[in-house]
């Protein structure tokens, strides 16, 4: 057939290599443990963001929200192994199957259900254009059809912003994205109470952005939910990652 990725999964979705058998998830058997391994939360989170904790020590994330704009976080995994490759997957190798395999863990992670709507972080015109779906969306749509709760596109990126991603420091980021979304010709969200949706929350930069856009309409409150909490990223490391997530070429 060539093409993508094979469209019967025999390659392991978050390592590339042919995997072995295992029914119904496309992974091979090192990352299927692996991601069953990396949704045990470790250490000291802040139970409001998730963020890692010295112990002691104030949330750096939280002190940062100083308008507590952001009211719950909720997210299964840390930035790091089989959670992180697949999302890279969704991402830049154009797979969504890998958003059906992270959506029971985002579902799981999720215990507060009391939602009028989950809201995806969207993409620009330009870089939906460009990937041809939001990966926010596909898994705001698939947690949403599980809890019960609909999906509602209720934000606009304006401004095409450069890859949070190629952004270093929380400055440089919160300034990429200052007023780079706004609310949708005729959305009203007064006093509703919405779950924003994205892949990665890094700085929280973004999230911070949309949940400033929502709360200044009138929205009651706004969380979030995440596929990965990143502690931060070295510099260069996601674009050598993207090379390496690009789709398969087969044969
Ligand atoms: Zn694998
Ligand atoms: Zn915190």
């Amino acid at each position: 057939m060539g093409g993508l990725i094979s469209p019967d999964g025999a390659y392991c979705l978050a390592c590339g290599k042919k995997r072995g058998a295992l029914e119904g998830l496309p992974l091979c058997p090192d990352c299927a443990r692996g991601l069953l391994i990396s949704a045990r939360p470790k250490g000291f989170l802040c139970p409001r963001c998730l963020s890692a904790l010295l112990p002691g020590k104030p949330c750096r994330f939280c002190a940062r929200d100083e308008g507590r704009l952001i009211g719950q976080t909720y997210a299964p995994f840390r930035y790091r192994g089989t959670p992180r490759s697949l999302v890279l997957r969704l991402k830049f190798g154009g797979d969504t199957r890998a958003a059906a395999v992270l959506a029971p863990f985002l579902l799981k992670a999720l215990t507060g259900r009391d939602y009028d709507a989950l809201v995806p972080v969207p993409l620009s015109a330009a870089r939906m254009r460009e990937r041809g779906y939001n990966q926010a969306m596909e898994l705001s749509q698939l947690v949403g059809w599980q809890a019960g709760i609909k999906t509602e596109e209720l934000l606009r990126r304006d401004r095409s912003t450069k890859r949070q991603t190629d952004m270093h420091t929380f400055r440089d980021r919160k300034r990429n994205v200052q007023d780079a979304f706004s609310l949708k010709a005729g959305a009203d969200v007064r006093g509703r109470r919405l779950l924003l949706v994205d892949d990665v929350r890094t700085t929280g930069s973004t999230a911070l952005s949309c949940a400033e856009t929502l709360v200044r309409a009138g929205a009651a409150r706004v969380d979030l939910l995440a596929v990965c909490i990143a502690p931060g990223l070295a510099r260069g490391r996601q674009k050598s990652l993207r090379g390496r997530f690009r789709p398969r070429r087969e044969g």
